[in-house]
């Protein structure tokens, strides 16, 4: 495989055992645990300087702190994405400063592409020759185009809900779709049943593949570097299996560790009412989810009842000092509609509970009034225009 430097291999967060990137391609071996990628810090030799001097054109800049070496990735310049000033909101919420880094600027429109580049180059290397995955939709349709772009077939399992523009782009990239009557927890079953037929299958999934969390890293170093290297007081984010949190604050820390930052953001999960396993564990201060009963919100991308990483995100807002919080589909769609026509910035309803949770929190007086707030926009708006419109609708528009 053509990994970096730094790259040692893989750990399970569970038992601790660590294997190589050969041999550890999925889950644990041993145990069934979730691997992360590990890397001889004492290896990365990169100052501000160095990556300054590098242009802000893909995620692939920060190679030294990824597995893979850029030459060998499977890639669409992801990534470097814009970091936008919110002034209005800023003033709303009664910060110092709000700032949008804006996600729907990636490939195929959502920040799931910089998890399936690394996954898919991963996959490319493993010698794989079909990828599968089950997803709400904006993991399917990524996977899809970063299979096509490899060479790869790909095998997609969605829920009967996931979005219109999902689907259609599964079919145009020649994924192989698969469309399940009902939820995401319906479209998991189907795909575990493919998988078990299947050998020569590759997953791709949210944590069975080690490889999505590390690519999401990127955002965080991409916005420590795009604020001079200061950290954010808070990063709210739209949490589902808890990917991109998981990915940042394992980025905070390294570049802390590393000397490139002082300290960590506070990292915030906003979820929905409907479907909020991550916000009640956190409110009882338990180590593990619960799987939720019922899931139910128009929020696609997050209506993840059983997220399998728990242990993980409250870990991470535990360490950096963060927390959770949930607010209603009603109040989530307000907030996308408000971002449009305060600042014109254009969210889909799953990532609007970033900001629908944002206002909650400040609201309840969780940020001080010179902190910086980052919300993190996972996906570009016009996916879900049929959503919004018809949220218009609803108020008579
Ligand atoms: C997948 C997705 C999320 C949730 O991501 P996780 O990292 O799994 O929590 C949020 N927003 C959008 C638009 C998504 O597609
Ligand atoms: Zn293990």
């Amino acid at each position: 495989m053509e990994t970096t430097d730094a790259f040692i291999g893989l750990t399970c967060v569970d038992c601790g055992e660590t294997f190589d990137a050969d041999e550890g391609t999925h889950r644990c071996p041993d145990c069934g645990g979730i691997l992360d990628p590990d890397y001889d810090y004492d290896e990365i030799d990169v100052s501000r300087a160095d990556l300054e001097s590098r242009p802000f054109e893909t995620m692939w800049k920060y190679a030294e702190l990824l597995p893979f070496t850029r030459e060998s990735a499977v890639t669409m310049d992801e990534g470097a994405t814009p970091l936008v000033e919110c002034p209005n909101l800023a003033e709303e919420m009664g910060v110092g400063r709000v700032l949008f880094k804006d996600e729907g600027r990636n490939p195929t429109g959502t920040f799931k592409d910089r998890g399936q580049t690394m996954a898919v180059t991963a996959a490319a290397q493993h010698g794989a020759t079909d990828i599968a995955l089950a997803s709400a939709g904006n993991a399917g349709q990524s996977a899809a185009a970063y299979a096509a772009r490899a060479d790869l077939e790909s095998h997609v399992f969605l829920p009967t809900r996931a979005g219109f523009t999902n689907k259609a782009m599964v079919n145009v990239h020649g994924g192989d779709m698969t469309v399940v009557e009902g939820r995401i927890g319906d479209a998991g079953a189907a795909y575990a049943d493919a998988m078990e037929e299947e050998d020569d299958w590759y997953s791709v999934k949210t944590f069975v593949t080690p490889y999505r969390h590390e690519g999401k890293k990127t955002m965080f170093y991409e916005i420590a570097e795009q604020m001079d290297w200061e950290v954010p007081d808070a990063i709210v984010y739209p949490t589902g299996g808890g990917v991109g949190l998981v990915g940042m604050h394992k980025a905070a820390t390294e570049f802390r560790d590393l000397g490139l930052t002082d300290d960590l953001p506070s990292m915030y999960a906003a979820q929905a009412t409907g479907c909020a396993p991550i916000v009640k564990a956190w409110d009882e201060g338990k180590d593990v989810h619960e799987a939720w009963e019922t899931p139910d919100t128009i929020c696609g991308g997050i209506e993840i009842p059983d997220p399998g990483a728990s242990p993980l995100i409250l870990d991470a807002l535990r360490e950096s000092d963060g927390g959770a919080v949930a607010t209603s589909d009603e109040d989530i769609l307000d907030s996308a509609v408000a971002v449009a026509q305060k600042e014109g910035l254009e969210m889909g309803a799953t990532c609007a509970a970033a900001a629908s949770g944002a206002w909650e929190l400040a609201q309840q007086g969780e940020f001080g009034e010179d902190d910086t707030v980052v919300i993190l926009n996972t996906g570009e708006g016009n996916k879900d225009d049929d959503v919004l419109r018809s949220h218009l609708m609803g108020m008579g528009i």
